[in-house]
Order: C-alpha cells, then sequence, then structure tokens
C-alpha cells in the first residue's frame, strides 16, 4: 500500500468510526461566527465537557461582541469559572470584544490573523475560527491532533517538526469534510487513542498504525 492509500483509508476509517461515535457538542451545530469564535477562546486548556456545562447560560447571558465588551470583568470571570484560567481567559475576551467593537464595528474581521493582535489569541485559535467558523479548509493542531498524526504516522520521530506534522495533517484532512475530519480526531484522541493507555484493542486503524506495530520494550 502506497501512503496516499494509508492516509485515504485512516481518513474513511476515522470518519466512519465518527459516525457512530460522535460527541454531541452544542457548538458544532452553531453558524453563528460569534459563538464559534468565542467557544474556541472557551476551549482552550480545558476539556470540552467542561465548555459544554457552561455554553448555554454564557451565550443567554452574552449575545454578541458588545455585551461582553460591556460586562463587568469579574462578572465575567465568575461566568467562566468553571473552565479554569478564568482571569486570563475572561482578558482575551475582553480584549477581544474591545477590538472588535471600537475597531471592527462590531464585526468581526474578516482576515482571521487579525485576531492575533490580541494577546493570548494564536495560531490554533485563529486558524480553528477560519475553519469552522468561515468554512475555509486551514490547517492547525493541538496536543491531540499532534499526538494522534504521531502516533499513526512518525512514531518513532518523538521530536517530530511542526512542518511535518502539517504535512500529514493536510494529506488527511478531505477536500469537503474536514470539519467532521477535525472533529472525528478530536473526539477518537478523547475516546481512543487518548495520551495514557490508548484504547488499541478497539481502534479501526490498529493494522496501518506505526505506534502499535512497534515492538513492545
Ligand atoms: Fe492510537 Fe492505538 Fe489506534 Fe494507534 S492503534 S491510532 S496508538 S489507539
Amino acid at each position: 500500500m502506497n501512503k496516499a492509500d494509508k492516509h485515504s483509508l485512516v481518513r474513511k476509517r476515522i470518519l466512519d468510526w465518527y459516525e457512530e461515535n460522535k460527541r454531541d457538542f452544542p457548538w458544532r451545530k452553531s453558524s453563528s461566527p460569534y459563538q464559534i469564535l468565542v467557544t474556541e477562546i472557551l476551549l482552550q486548556k480545558t476539556i470540552a465537557l467542561n465548555v459544554s456545562n457552561i455554553y448555554s447560560a454564557f451565550f443567554t447571558k452574552y449575545k454578541d461582541f458588545s455585551e461582553i465588551f460591556n460586562a463587568d470583568i469579574t462578572k465575567l470571570q465568575s461566568d467562566i469559572k468553571g473552565l479554569g484560567l478564568s482571569n486570563k481567559r475572561a482578558q482575551i475576551l475582553k480584549d477581544l470584544s474591545q477590538m472588535i467593537i471600537t475597531e471592527y464595528d462590531g464585526k468581526i474581521p474578516q482576515e482571521p490573523e487579525i485576531l492575533k493582535k490580541i494577546n493570548g489569541i494564536a495560531d490554533y485559535v485563529s486558524n480553528a475560527y477560519s475553519c469552522f467558523g468561515l468554512n475555509n479548509r486551514t490547517l492547525f493542531f493541538d496536543v491531540n491532533i499532534k499526538r494522534f498524526i504521531q502516533r499513526v504516522l512518525k512514531p518513532q520521530d518523538m521530536k517530530v517538526k511542526n512542518d511535518i506534522i502539517y504535512t500529514e495533517l493536510d494529506k488527511l484532512l478531505p477536500k469537503m469534510d474536514f470539519k467532521d475530519m477535525y472533529w472525528a480526531i478530536l473526539d477518537f484522541g478523547s475516546k481512543i487513542c487518548s495520551k495514557n493507555n490508548p484504547k488499541c484493542e478497539l481502534c479501526p486503524i490498529s493494522d496501518k498504525c506505526l505506534y502499535f506495530s512497534l515492538p513492545v520494550s
């Protein structure tokens, strides 16, 4: 099997697994760029379940960037305290809201790179927003996506460079269903290919995984 066939097979099996096992998070059904961008900030450095627990109350209270901009920051911190890092996270939301309200007339700038002017917003959030909020096939990864790609495709190269991860991710992402593929990898990393004790015995791609084929040391 050549490498292109391998990427295509892994893609298909992971998407098939996702159809049966996907996690049901409200932000995946949202078409609001505001909610999608704010959610990516809320999801940083916490587990998705924590965000799910506050999602409805948060967006009922803060319906747009002007409501965050006008909010008392201590109230905002309190409303997101269940996520951890609430002071830092609230400051990012306040700074972002200020930029959008005062410089962009309340509209999210068309160029997601501009979001990185905000201290605390980096490549992952701006590219994830571009993907999920604007439907662009952007490349981005967090530790969970990186772990999956590294295990399946590059297990012996533990210092694998980011540009190699980007190259492999680009080969793995479909042209159309790229959002589903990202969600599939994230859910697969949470349920099967976890950081500690991956459930290789339940894995639909174990016969294609280089980590699984490594000799036990
Ligand atoms: Fe992850 Fe194990 Fe599956 Fe490889 S075989 S992708 S390490 S769960």
